[in-house]
């Protein structure tokens, strides 16, 4: 899927009310996607065994792995699509090499993505325990809204999603 220079087109959906802020925020940054003079290019893939949820170095998200986070903020499924799509696109519109100093230097407007659509900020994140070779291992983020503190342990191996508990 190509969503930069116009490869790509939103359409109102045929859901009922006013979009919420969140789902306004998402669309924001879909578009801002399509509209980059930047030609956004993005895979999307299913259950892939050197993907887990999104890879900033490969430009995929797995959809299977969207699926098993379900819609429960945090995370949800739209705030891990918002923040991949808001990596990628300032990634190409800032020619930042795909390598992991890359991503040290892109990551923090994940976390402003994650914040618009899902509301909750991301205030921490433990891969200790994760093994990016093999994709395979435990991720702990703990997220703030207002006064709640919510920790998301996210189980996986090799690239695929296989539990995810809030506490
Ligand atoms: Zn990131």
């Amino acid at each position: 899927m190509t969503v930069g220079q116009g490869g790509a087109t939103l359409t109102p959906n045929t859901e009922e009310g006013p979009p919420s802020v969140q789902q306004i925020a998402l669309e924001k940054i879909v578009r801002a996607a399509i509209d980059s003079p930047k030609n956004i290019s993005v895979q999307v893939v299913t259950g892939a065994s050197d993907v887990l949820i999104d890879s900033f170095y490969t430009s995929e998200i797995d959809i299977r792995d969207l699926s098993t986070l379900g819609s429960e903020n945090p995370p949800g499924k739209a705030a891990p699509i918002a923040a991949f799509l808001s990596e990628q696109r300032i990634r190409l519109e800032r020619g930042i090499p795909a390598t992991i100093e890359g991503h040290r230097m892109i990551h923090p407007f994940s976390g402003r993505a994650i914040r618009n659509v899902s509301g909750y900020s991301r205030i921490s994140s433990d891969i200790s325990q994760f093994t990016l070779a093999t994709q395979s291992g435990t991720i702990v983020t703990t997220f703030q809204k207002g006064n709640s503190v919510v920790t998301v342990t996210i189980q996986s191996q090799n690239g695929e999603v296989t539990s995810v508990m809030r506490q």
